[in-house]
């Protein structure tokens, strides 16, 4: 198996979350949910879910870099756009779309920036790929794929169109 092998494609594990996020909204588990993406990758992946899923209400993008905790270490990114939500989360079921989940910390500090605009009734996670790493404790209601990967591998996501991931080691990346 090559390396590129491991790795669901990206229109497949999009299907896969459709899937199962279709059958919880069947289920009664999900109410007329709104659908947020992270910046940059999750914008992409939640754009594609909301399509999907004929979502009514526009799109929201959150972009968290100054709510992250590393925030210091980061530095300031000269591509940091605003965060944008048309609609009021209060009440709300919010499904929250990254590409890839890791240690966690993303997945915070946008918890932490949608309660500064209200309190949704549910947060449900879906993400394309969940790797191993969890440092805080969270993790996705609905996964594309989930892997592990050794300590040099990292998910290289391109986009937005079309969206293509390829494993890659900190050698090649
Ligand atoms: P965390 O905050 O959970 O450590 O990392 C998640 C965030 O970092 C996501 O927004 C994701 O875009 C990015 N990220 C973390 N690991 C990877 C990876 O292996 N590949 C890609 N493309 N993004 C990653
Ligand atoms: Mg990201």
């Amino acid at each position: 198996m090559t390396q590129t092998d491991r790795l669901l494609p990206v229109n497949e594990a999009i299907e896969r979350l459709e899937r199962q996020i279709r059958a919880e909204r069947r289920d009664g588990a999900l109410v007329d949910p709104l659908i947020v993406g992270i910046h940059t990758g999750g914008v992409w992946v939640a754009d594609a879910l909301h399509h999907a899923l004929d979502c009514q209400e526009p799109l929201g993008r959150l972009n968290i870099t100054f709510y992250r905790d590393d925030f210091n270490t980061l530095g300031l990114h000269p591509q940091v756009s605003p965060s944008d939500l048309a609609v009021d989360v209060d009440g709300r079921d919010i499904i929250l779309v990254d590409d890839v989940l890791f240690t966690g910390r993303t997945v915070r500090a946008a918890m932490n920036e949608l309660f500064d605009y209200g309190r949704p009734r549910r947060i449900a996670l879906a993400v394309l790929y969940q790797r191993d790493g969890r440092e805080l404790p969270i993790c996705a209601d609905w996964a594309g794929q989930e892997l592990n990967l050794g300590p040099d591998e990292q998910i290289h996501v391109d986009g937005p169109d079309p969206m293509t991931a390829r494993l890659v080691t900190s050698k090649e990346s």
